[in-house]
């Protein structure tokens, strides 16, 4: 049999299946956006690719692949930065997949949706939904994978408003979590490695008002504002989040971009926004009344497609001097405008959650640091590797074990294997009992030689 055969067996049963018109190879119209990832350093393209509409197309697509023995990947959004939507097999594209309905405190959205999709099929309800910064991301490949957003601290990760999902799981049957806790309980944080969630249910928040946007600080004061951040966040409400960024901003330089947003009782915004402004002397500032959409929206252009990207992360529990004094020789070391350092605060409800409630590994306050070595298509990427490699062996003193999943590489075995703290030996068993064969490959968890290599 030749290699291709596999391939023209499998395109052409998806075909008879779903029709023609959704199973595309390379040069048919819809390839190019199929294949196309936020990360333009993803060089995988598949043989095939299939747009499902349903439940049962996908299950119909997971089945053949098998059977055919060709490799699948999922694709949601395509934002994650290491390209897991894509294999060289046949991708399952859920662009199809993107409706969303609210009813009550509760959407229900298509296993392709993107965040955007959500938040704007909830704010006429007058509900807010736990997300991510950006509107443009995968609204499952975020909330399987943990979800850190500026809601957090009042709303709790995205996967801890997971209240339900369908799924096609590996053997090709179509299941709903209600019927299994084990199987929703290793979504909320395990990844999309245990089938294809084909959709999800979504817990909302009633929108009592939001206020936030950009605020710049001259680069010659990050280190004071990170400092004055730090105090202020042991005695700050649930209701502030506050994401940095060390970036270069055209025309202005390097700098520290602080985005706070406030989403606890509205008459208390003002006052707590004042103490972020005053933790230095802002060039620049969009903090406003604002809706959870726009404000994403403005994130999504700050995150153009297609630049060249590696990543790495790190977890501090807290921004100490040390730390701080780190990461800026570290951002002062960049080796272009498009390498920076972000950081994500972890705080208020989403450490209430139960440790046990999710397989998402780490409960307590803590900041997430995201070494972001972004790069222009043409530029070698050696100096920017070394730089976020160094970047992070030298935060390794002063670290927690584990790292986020979402941004974590497939090959940082370390950080894997303690990124879902003790939950790790039942994700194991979670793996073995809904895919064995590991057909589905998304954020990485560890595998039992992994923990045994790295133990706890
Ligand atoms: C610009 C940008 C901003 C970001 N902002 C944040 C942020 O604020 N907070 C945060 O926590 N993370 C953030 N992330 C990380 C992001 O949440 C993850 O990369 C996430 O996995 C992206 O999901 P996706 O569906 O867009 O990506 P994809 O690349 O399509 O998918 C990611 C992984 O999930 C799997 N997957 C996707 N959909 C499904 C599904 N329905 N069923 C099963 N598996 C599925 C894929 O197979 C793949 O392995 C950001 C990433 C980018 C690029």
């Amino acid at each position: 049999m030749s290699a291709a055969q596999p391939l023209d067996n499998l395109a052409r049963g998806l075909a008879q299946r779903l029709g023609s018109d959704r199973v595309f190879r390379q040069g048919d119209g819809p390839y190019a956006d199929a294949s196309n990832v936020w990360n333009g350093a993803v060089a995988v393209r598949p043989a095939l690719v299939v747009r499902p509409h349903s439940d049962e197309e996908v299950a119909a697509a997971v089945t053949m692949a098998q059977q055919c023995g060709v490799g699948l990947s999922v694709r949601g959004g395509g934002h994650d930065w290491a390209g897991r939507s894509l294999c060289d097999g046949l991708v399952i594209d859920l662009e199809a997949m993107r409706e969303v309905s609210v009813v009550g405190g509760t959407a229900v959205a298509g296993g392709g949706s993107r965040a955007g999709d959500v938040v704007a099929a909830a704010a006429p309800h007058r509900m807010n939904v736990a997300t991510g910064t950006a509107g443009v991301v995968g609204m499952a490949g975020l909330t399987l994978g943990g979800g850190y957003g500026p809601l957090l601290g009042t709303t709790g990760l995205a996967a801890d408003n997971l209240l339900g999902a369908r799924v096609v799981r590996a053997d090709g049957q179509v299941v709903s979590t209600d019927d299994d806790p084990e199987l929703l309980w290793a979504l909320r944080g395990g990844g999309g490695n245990f089938g294809v969630v084909t959709s999800m249910r979504i817990r909302l928040h009633p929108d009592r008002g939001l206020t936030g946007g950009m605020v710049l600080f001259p680069w010659e004061e990050a280190a004071t504002v990170l400092a004055g951040c730090a105090e202020l966040f042991a005695g700050a409400p649930d209701g502030l989040g506050l994401l940095f960024e060390m970036t270069v901003v055209p025309d202005v330089g390097p700098c520290l971009l602080a985005v706070p947003v406030w989403s606890g009782e509205p008459h208390r915004a003002e006052a707590a926004l004042d103490e972020v402004m005053r933790l230095g002397t802002p060039l620049m500032s969009t903090v406003a009344p604002t809706t959870l959409k726009d404000l994403l929206a403005q994130f999504d252009q700050s995150v153009p497609h297609g630049m060249h990207w590696d990543l790495r992360t790190r977890t501090v529990p807290a921004l100490t001097p040390d730390i701080i004094g780190v990461l800026k020789d570290a951002a002062e070391a960049r080796p272009g405008p498009g390498a920076g350092i972000g950081l994500r605060r972890f705080h208020g409800a989403a450490t209430r959650v139960g440790a046990d409630d999710t397989a998402f590994g780490l409960r307590t306050a803590h900041m997430v640091v995201e070494i972001s070595a972004g790069r222009g298509p043409h530029e070698p990427s050696g100096a920017y590797r070394d730089w976020a490699d160094a970047v992070s062996t030298a935060l390794t003193p002063y670290a927690l074990p584990g790292g986020y999943p979402n941004f974590l590489a497939p090959d940082q075995d370390e950080q894997i294997a303690h990124a879902y703290g003790t939950h790790a030996p039942r994700l194991v068993a979670a793996k073995r009992t809904y895919d064995p064969q590991g057909i589905f490959t998304a954020t990485p968890i560890p595998n039992r030689e992994l923990l045994e290599t790295y133990p706890a």
